[in-house]
C-alpha cells in the first residue's frame, strides 16, 4: 500500500530475473499501521507470512513477496534508533521461504511534544520535512487522530498556535520516507543474493547466514566481545550447515569495543 514495490521490483528483476507483478488491491493495513490506528500483534516475520498469504489466496500466484519494517532502539547496542525490515518470499509450490532482515542506523525515526515555533522548525529540520513526512497526533478524550500527508509546514505553525502544543511524529509509510525507502531497496539486494545462493548439498535456493554468534576476542585483553565470531549458515530445506568465522575478516576486535578494555 506504501509504494515500496519501487524499491524492490526493479532489484529483483535485474537480479534475479524474475518478473514481478504488483497486488495492488491487497489491504495489507489490516495487518498493523505504525501510528497504531490497527495494532501490530504479531511478529515481522509473522505478519509477512499473513500478507504473503493473503496474496496466494487473492491473485493465485505461487511465488509471493511481502515486507515489514519496525523501528525502535537497536536490538542489542539500544540508545539510538534503527530501522529494521524485513523480506520474505514465500514458495508455496514447493512449500519453502526465503526471508532476510536488515538493521540500518539511517533513519529519521523520532517523536515530540512540541512546545513553540523553534523546537516545531527544529523537528521538522531533523526530520528531512518535506521530503519525509511529518504525522501530528492528536489526543481526544475518546479517541486519537492523526493528521497525515501535510505538505506545508504553515499548516503545523497554525495547529501550535491554536493549540498550545503538538505531539508530531515521523511518516514511516514507505512513500513518505525515502530514507526508508533507501533502506528496503538494500535489503531487496540482499534477498536477491541469497535467492541466488544454491545449497552445496541439495541445490535449493536460500542457502545463507541463519544467525550470527558473538564472542570475537578483544586484541589487547583476549576476552570475548559482542563483535561476531562466525556465522552459521543453513539451507531453507536440508539440515546442511557451515560455519563461517570471521566474516569481516578480522580474527580479534579493536580494544575500543571491549566491554573490559573501554566499559
Ligand atoms: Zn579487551
Ligand atoms: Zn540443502
Amino acid at each position: 500500500m506504501h509504494g515500496k514495490e519501487r524499491a524492490i521490483i526493479p532489484v529483483l528483476e535485474r537480479s534475479v530475473g524474475v518478473r514481478c507483478n504488483f497486488a495492488a488491491h491487497l489491504n495489507t493495513d489490516a495487518f498493523g499501521t505504525f501510528t497504531g490506528e490497527i495494532p501490530r500483534v504479531l511478529s515481522p516475520l509473522e505478519a509477512a507470512r499473513r500478507k504473503c498469504e493473503l496474496c496466494h489466496l487473492e491473485t493465485g500466484a505461487d511465488l509471493v513477496l511481502a515486507s515489514e519494517g519496525s523501528f525502535g532502539p537497536h536490538p542489542i547496542v539500544g540508545f539510538f534508533p534503527v530501522d529494521q525490515e524485513l523480506l520474505l518470499v514465500k514458495d508455496f509450490r514447493n512449500e519453502t521461504e526465503i526471508h532476510v532482515s536488515h538493521i540500518s542506523g539511517a533513519t529519521n525515526f523520532a517523536s515530540a511534544e512540541i512546545k513553540d515555533e523553534s523546537a516545531l522548525n527544529d523537528f521538522l529540520l531533523n526530520c528531512g520535512f518535506p521530503s519525509h513526512g511529518v504525522i501530528v497526533r492528536m489526543n481526544h478524550e475518546h479517541e486519537t487522530k492523526f493528521l497525515k500527508d501535510i505538505a506545508d509546514r504553515e499548516i503545523f505553525r497554525k495547529l501550535l498556535n491554536e493549540k498550545g502544543s503538538l505531539h508530531l511524529e515521523t511518516d514511516m509509510r514507505a512513500f513518505r520516507n525515502p530514507t526508508r525507502m533507501t533502506v528496503i531497496q538494500q535489503t531487496a539486494e540482499l534477498l536477491a543474493e541469497r535467492m541466488k545462493s544454491l545449497c552445496p548439498s541439495c541445490s535449493v535456493p536460500g542457502f545463507g547466514v541463519n544467525y550470527a554468534v558473538p564472542g570475537l576476542h578483544c586484541s589487547s585483553c583476549g576476552s570475548e566481545t559482542r563483535s561476531i565470531l562466525k556465522n552459521v549458515l543453513g539451507c531453507i530445506s536440508c539440515s546442511y550447515t557451515e560455519e563461517h568465522y570471521y566474516p569481516k575478516g578480522k580474527k580479534t576486535e579493536d580494544p575500543m569495543y571491549c566491554d573490559i578494555c573501554n566499559p
